[in-house]
């Protein structure tokens, strides 16, 4: 055995690249060869590039090379050189900046309260997720034999492009695609995902996923900058081998306790698949006051800036990053000075995720003048599912389920669907639950559509969506019908133009249960509503309300296709004016149309979460109200000390108005002659002047 230290000298440290001309030195000799950190404790294989890569060797790093073997002596004297000459690369390389970041900030719209200190964790919208499903003893031969057919394809493809990169760029770069290809032969890397098939019973992408994910965890622990930036090579491999395989539910990612998501955008399968519990932050680059990012993270309780147009592209994961909500902006690379300034201005609270908890108000909640006001929840994700109970809510008004299904392109079963409106259900005991189909389409589509649309707010969406996608809306109705017997549950039909879309899924809900009597499954009664969200819808309220058992008011897209506005853009975000006369009138026209049916109509845009907008309302006719959960103390201090007459009359008046502007300042007028204690001067609607 023999052993020599050295010490890596390249600026980079042992990079990937590096770290490739390492090992192909080291697989050529028989000899065993290791290499110890001689601080830290940590160890690697020489022939392993995982195992290199792990060892996260800085400039400066020490380690100890044991060989042992009958080449011993040659193997250790050509490591030495590989040391000495810095892997040949020092007049090559210029020195990325990585500690000297300047600090830099960008301007968006803060749509989620609060501040963050924390890291960034970059959110591909590429990102090819994975589904988990456990395979039969007899499934896993061929299982494997899958696996090693995609590492096949993907070696081929990497060695067809090192050798383009050699040709065109220089041998250098081509080692980076020689440590992929290192990394698709890396007997640890592969070894790993053989038995997550083999024990684990998985299915392959599941297998690369969770192998890959642990692979990139650990490496984004890693101090050094740089070093910690390849775990793109990691999750470039694992994304190569995922091309050629394909899946549908993805496995939740873990986040660490300070993570900050960036993202380009957030969809709701994205969302879906996140472990929120220690989420800090959340910045994206799209997206307005509606979009469902804002509403998650208001829904967490967690500080959230949208609409940073390209900072996606400029953060790296593990970059320290400020979220300041309040400012509508976030810096990236914070100086000390900016650091200390937030320290000493919001504590503990920037560090750390609180969840307020609030005096709990108990009982019906009524207006000074007697009027008894509903309050439920609308959910999305179980992170959010504790606030139900925890705020009071009175049933969940609102589950947007499609939050539960994956962007891999296939549905959720129906027995997983079922479980998770049995729980829904559950959750919401007495009062009950109203499942919305799925809302996909949009921007909520993910890989379940084909083709991308020309303009997906006007396309495929919705019930629309359903009513095309037949299977996926009949498994859906099925898995609600048996869950609603264990529990209440109702469905709302999202985005329906008239009465005509109300019938045709009618008719569907009635041939599913006739199915499930035929084979005998047990099923529940479910209520029937509509979403009145479009002008069409609106327009004929009073057709549609004949015809279905309650109305939900989704302000949020009557507003987007009132105004033409679309609400996940912050470009057009100034022309998103929620108190829009014709919005009120909108709002004001369905109630009476349910007034008149006799059926109840809930209010579960975002509208309602806010407290002013929940007293104009109220003044419209509005007495049932669904919200985030957080929302409902805040929403219920204010309601119950207003008399609704007096709400009515300021609604009335709103309603006679011409534009956005004056229905605003009128509100900020009759709101600060009336109810001055009641609703601060920050909580009533900005007047564009001060925007
Ligand atoms: C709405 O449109 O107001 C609504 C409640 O649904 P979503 O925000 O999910 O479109
Ligand atoms: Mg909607």
């Amino acid at each position: 055995m023999v052993e020599r230290t050295f010490t890596v000298t390249g600026q980079l440290g042992l990079h990937a690249r590096a770290a490739a001309k390492l090992v192909r030195v080291a697989s050529c000799f028989e000899s065993s060869l290791r290499l110890e950190r001689k601080e830290g404790g940590r160890s690697a294989d020489a022939k392993s590039i995982l195992s290199v890569l792990m060892l996260a060797a800085s400039c400066g790093t020490e380690l100890r090379a044991i060989a042992e073997g009958p080449d011993e002596e040659k193997a250790i004297d050509e490591l030495g050189c590989l040391f000495s000459g810095g892997f040949g690369e020092t007049s090559l390389v210029a020195l990325p900046a990585r500690t000297e970041h300047p600090e830099i900030r960008w301007k968006g719209l803060g749509v989620s309260e609060g501040i963050a200190i924390g890291r960034v964790l970059r959110m591909h919208n590429g990102t090819k997720y994975v589904y988990r499903s456990r395979l039969d003893a007899a499934e896993i031969d061929r299982e494997l034999r899958r696996f090693r057919a995609a590492l096949r394809l993907a070696r081929c493809q990497l060695t067809a492009v090192r050798e383009r990169a050699a040709r065109d760029l220089g041998q250098d770069q081509a080692y980076v695609f020689d440590a992929h290809l290192l990394l698709l032969e890396d007997k640890k890397l592969l070894g790993d995902v053989e038995k997550q098939i083999s024990q684990e019973h998985a299915n392959a992408e599941w297998a690369v996923r969770v192998v890959g994910d642990h692979l990139v965890t650990v490496y984004s622990e890693i101090e050094d900058a740089y070093l910690r930036e390849r775990e793109s090579d990691i999750e470039d491999v694992v994304q190569r081998l995922l091309v050629a395989l394909s899946g549908e539910r993805r496995p939740r990612r873990k986040l660490s306790k300070d993570a900050v998501i960036v993202s380009q955008d957030l969809l709701p399968s994205a969302v879906a698949e996140m472990d929120f519990d220690y989420a800090r932050a959340i910045a994206t680059d799209t997206g307005g006051w509606t979009s469902h990012t804002a509403i998650i993270a208001r829904g967490l309780g967690i500080p959230a800036v949208v609409g940073l147009r390209d900072f996606f592209r400029r953060a790296r994961t593990g970059d320290q990053i400020v979220v300041d909500s309040l400012g509508g902006e976030v810096i990236l690379h914070p100086s000390p000075t900016t650091l200390e300034r937030y320290l000493s201005e919001f504590g503990n609270r920037a560090t750390s995720r609180s969840v307020e908890t609030p005096r709990l108000e108990e009982g019906p909640l009524r207006t000074v003048d007697g009027l008894e006001i509903r309050m439920r929840a609308n959910v999305e994700v179980p992170a959010e599912f504790a606030g139900v109970r925890r705020y009071g809510a009175r049933g969940i008004g609102l589950y947007r389920s499609e939050f539960l299904l994956s962007r891999g392109g296939v549905m959720v079963s129906e027995d997983d669907q079922y479980a998770a409106y049995s729980e829904i259900a559950k959750l919401a005991g007495d009062d009950g639950a109203i499942v919305r189909l799925f809302d996909l389409g949009g921007e909520n589509t993910g890989d379940l559509m084909a083709k991308p649309e020309r303009n997906p707010a006007l396309g495929l969406r919705a019930i629309r969506f359903g009513l095309f996608h037949k299977e996926i809306m009949r498994t859906q109705l099925r898995a609600i019908l048996r869950a609603a017997a264990e529990g209440r549950l109702d469905i709302v039909l999202p985005m329906v133009a008239d009465v005509g879309d109300v019938r045709s899924a009618k008719a569907m809900i009635e041939e599913e249960k006739s199915r499930l009597e035929k084979q005998g499954l047990q099923h529940g009664h479910v209520g029937i509503g509509a979403m009145i969200e479009v002008p069409s819808a609106v327009l004929t309220a009073g057709r549609i309300a004949g015809n279905v058992d309650f109305f939900e008011l989704g302000t949020n897209d009557l507003v987007q296709y009132t105004l033409a506005v679309d609400r996940s853009s912050d470009h057009v975000a100034g022309w998103f004016r929620t108190l829009h006369p014709s919005v009120l009138i909108s709002i004001y026209q369905s109630l009476n149309a349910a007034k008149q049916a006799g059926i109840p109509a809930i209010v579960c845009g975002e509208m309602a979460s806010t407290p002013a907008y929940a007293a104009l309302l109220l003044g419209l006719g509005a007495v049932d109200l669904s919200m985030t959960p957080a929302n409902i103390p805040r929403v219920r201090r204010s309601l119950s000390c207003i008399d609704s007459r007096d709400a009515k009359a300021i609604a009335t008046e709103c309603l006679q108005c011409g534009t956005a502007d004056e229905v605003e300042h009128l509100v900020r007028e009759r709101f600060r002659a009336r109810w001055a204690q009641i609703f601060p001067l920050d909580s009533l609607p900005r007047l564009r002047e001060e925007n």
